[in-house]
């Protein structure tokens, strides 16, 4: 099997499985109990929330422990809205956001909430002149994506962190979900109030995520209860989610663009001008998202699956509830036809170069076999 699917879920690395499996059966304990076992589960939490505040170069007072990304999301957007919309009712965010920043903007603009959505450029990016206009004094909170999860974009965070704090008094929080392990996040340098990262995308498992939170600000709590995560998210820890997140983080290296570099010219080279790419020159190292015109992604999905070969359209997460068509690439300007043919690959440190030769081998194949279907 040939996974290119790393940005929807990563495959849990043994070693962190292992040290799952034995916090599960071994050190079972509860963090909050006072013998030995409590005080030991206590011990691994702190571990993992030291390796993932080092990794941002936050402090770990900084990190809460979440189920998800969505809920780091959720928690930002739903929290600054609950506690601040008697002092201002914009938001503002992108167009191009993950659903977990979306639907909650959707939520709050049903509550009162005046929600700006900035368009993005051809290289799903905002403009800073759109975010300058859009800014108000009334604005209390800017979420912006760090990482495109479709088609790999950077945003200038740093930057847009910069002006809405010398310009407003608005919180910048930033979905770094698709950044974490894949770009050098120092929470410190960019200057952001919160950051939302996902065990899952970085070979740790599903159902943990973290939310970083700058010292001296205040979300309101959600889940109310014995006051775990210094009473900021009630619930016992799920120590051997958070050991394994912490483990994953431990183990990541720098990413090898590689992989990437080497389909993508690959794939230039095989299908000239019947291909487009959309993943801008300025992106991650582990996202191409590919537009094969003539074809539906859905079938051509399937057909590489049936060689074993594991891609996407568009974003996992959404892909199931989207009819229309990716809201990433629609705001980005493609015309229906390259929206339609549009595949995401996406990679982990365990791609290889030789992966890539059989990826063209198979593609070149199911690419030529589909287009001669659609034509009839
Ligand atoms: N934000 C972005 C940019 C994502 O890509 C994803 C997942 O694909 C999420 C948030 C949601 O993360 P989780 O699956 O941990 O809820």
């Amino acid at each position: 099997m040939i996974y290119l699917d790393n940005s929807s879920t990563t495959r849990v690395k043994e070693a962190v499985a292992e040290k799952m499996a034995n916090i599960m059966t071994k050190d079972f304990g509860n963090p909050s109990s006072l013998h030995r076992l409590g005080l030991n589960a206590e011990k691994i939490v702190k571990e993992a929330r030291l390796a993932i505040a080092k990794k941002l170069n936050a402090n770990p007072s900084e990190i809460f422990f979440t189920s998800c990304g969505t809920e780091s999301d959720n928690t930002v957007v739903k929290g600054v809205w609950e506690s601040r919309k008697k002092q201002g009712k914009r938001i503002i965010t992108t167009a191009v956001e993950h659903p977990a920043i979306l639907e909650p903007a959707k939520w709050c603009e049903a509550n009162g909430a005046e929600v700006v959505y900035l368009p993005v450029d051809e290289n799903c990016c905002i403009r800073m002149e759109d975010l300058k206009a859009a800014l108000t004094e009334d604005t209390i909170l800017v979420s912006v994506m760090y990482v495109n999860n479709e088609v790999g974009s950077i945003m200038p965070i740093k930057e847009i962190a910069d002006y809405v704090h010398a310009h407003s008094n608005a919180y910048v929080h930033t979905d770094a979900v698709q950044a974490f392990g894949k770009l050098d996040i120092d929470v410190k340098k960019i200057g952001v109030d919160f950051l939302s990262v996902s065990g899952h995308k970085v070979h740790g498992p599903k159902g943990i995520g973290a939310l970083y939170i700058k010292t001296g600000i205040h979300l309101p709590s959600f889940m109310l209860g014995g006051g775990q995560e210094r009473g900021f998210r009630s619930g016992t820890e799920s120590v051997p989610l958070i050991a394994g997140f912490g483990a994953a983080v431990l183990e990541l290296s720098k990413f090898d663009s590689a992989p990437k570099d080497y389909l993508c010219k690959c794939i230039k080279e095989k299908f000239g001008d019947s291909i487009k790419i959309n993943t801008p020159k300025e992106s991650v190292p582990s996202v191409l998202n590919v537009s094969f015109l003539g074809c539906r992604a859905e079938v051509l999905l399937h057909m590489l699956e049936e060689e074993e070969i594991y891609v996407s359209t568009g974003s996992a997460c959404s892909s199931n509830t989207k009819k229309k068509g990716s809201h990433v690439l629609l705001a980005m300007g493609l015309k229906p036809d390259e929206v339609e043919g549009a595949i995401r690959f996406s990679f982990s440190d365990e791609n290889t170069l030789e992966q890539m030769d059989e990826v063209m081998k198979v593609l070149t194949n199911v690419v030529e076999k589909h287009r001669k279907l659609m034509k009839r």
